[in-house]
């Protein structure tokens, strides 16, 4: 976002959208493209050497390209980097670069806080303050990027904010990622991971973008589920699940179920049995069991019977793996991802 509301943010735009913005002044379409793989690449209006000097100077009057800058790098000992980036209104927020064996991943933000009011995650703690922009996302991957010098390979909408309550802004920025004119980043490596909002699920699943759904469950119960999750007072287990199997039948992608442990709330043998029982039997699916995260605002502490879960799980047919924790040691792991205060 920029205050300069009378510029055009051309990092914003499809390949069409700026088409029709160079047909209004003459230009032949071909440019759009080519204006769109420099944004992608990162490159300034300045930089962008194969356009008319005209073209160039009509884009610094009437556009702009939106860029994050680094507020804070904090490098892990894992070698996890965790981002600070400052926003054009000078909001800050977080990501989260990661590197495995199969390639490299960022961790993103979708909005400047969260209005989901999950119990345990620090994003939510400070409420929502607005909407990330579509070139606000792409920004993170840019400034990621230029930073490390390492091409992002896949992505994951984990960071601050509910990815579906931001829903059009992030559904627009998966398809410029996906351009093959652009970062070219297929659906296949990305995951979006949501509380659980049941009419944008099913909306997803008609958009024909194939990516990763992850469902945040930490709960096999309606009530045990709302005490941990406000979003769980709206829909019911039964309505979530549903919408998980119609995800599945339309896009052919397994959906990934995250549970968080948390010592003595929903870590007992009885609950990794009730949760194997839930599970939908129509649909493959695989469970994500993540040791909850301490934040300094919470009392929650790390369940002791994690491996014990895990083999409950496995044991009566469910997929599970525990999620591997990076970057513990500068904040950056699930849910401890917050809105900077400045
Ligand atoms: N809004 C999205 C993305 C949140 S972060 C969602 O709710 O899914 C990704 C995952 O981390 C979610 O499953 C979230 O519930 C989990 N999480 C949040 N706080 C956590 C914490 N303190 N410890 C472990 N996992 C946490």
């Amino acid at each position: 976002m920029n205050t300069n509301n009378s510029k055009i943010n051309i990092l914003n735009m499809t390949i069409g959208e700026l088409s029709a913005l160079l047909a209004g002044i003459g230009e032949p379409s071909y440019r759009a493209e080519q204006i769109f793989t420099w944004l992608h690449k990162g490159v300034d209006i300045g930089g962008m050497s194969n356009l008319s000097k005209k073209l160039r100077e009509y884009l610094f009057e009437n556009a702009y390209v939106d860029k994050l800058k680094i507020a804070q790098k904090l490098t892990s000992s894992d070698g996890t980097v965790k981002y600070v980036f400052e926003l054009g209104d000078d909001e800050l927020i977080e990501s989260v670069f990661m590197r495995y064996n199969h390639g490299t991943s960022l961790c993103l933000s979708s909005q400047v806080g969260c209005r989901m009011g999950c119990k345990f995650c620090a994003s939510t703690l400070h409420g929502l303050k607005r909407n990330l922009e579509p070139s606000e996302m792409l920004g993170q991957i840019l400034a990621a990027q230029k930073d490390t010098g390492e091409r992002v390979d896949g992505l994951v909408l984990m960071g601050v904010g509910e990815p579906l309550d931001n829903y059009a802004n992030v559904v627009k920025f998966l398809r410029l990622v996906n351009c093959e004119q652009g970062l070219n980043i297929g659906y296949r490596h990305i995951s979006l991971s949501t509380c659980g909002l049941v009419e944008k699920i099913k909306q997803l699943a008609n958009e024909d973008m194939a990516i990763t759904l992850s469902v945040s469950l930490h709960a096999s119960d309606d009530k045990e589920r709302a005490a941990l999750m406000p979003s769980a007072n709206k829909w019911s287990l039964g309505e979530l699940l549903d919408a998980c199997v119609y995800y599945f039948k339309k896009t052919g992608r397994r959906i990934s179920f995250e549970y968080t442990l948390i010592d003595g709330v929903n870590d007992s043998v009885q609950h990794a049995e009730r949760l194997a029982r839930l599970l939908p039997k129509t649909m493959p699916c695989h469970v994500n069991l993540i040791p909850v995260n301490k934040i300094a605002e919470r009392t929650y502490n790390k369940s002791p019977n994690v491996i014990q879960f895990n083999s409950t799980l496995n044991r009566l047919g469910i997929n599970s793996t525990v999620r591997r924790s990076l970057g513990a040691d500068i904040n950056a792991s699930c849910g401890q991802l917050r809105n900077v205060m400045k």
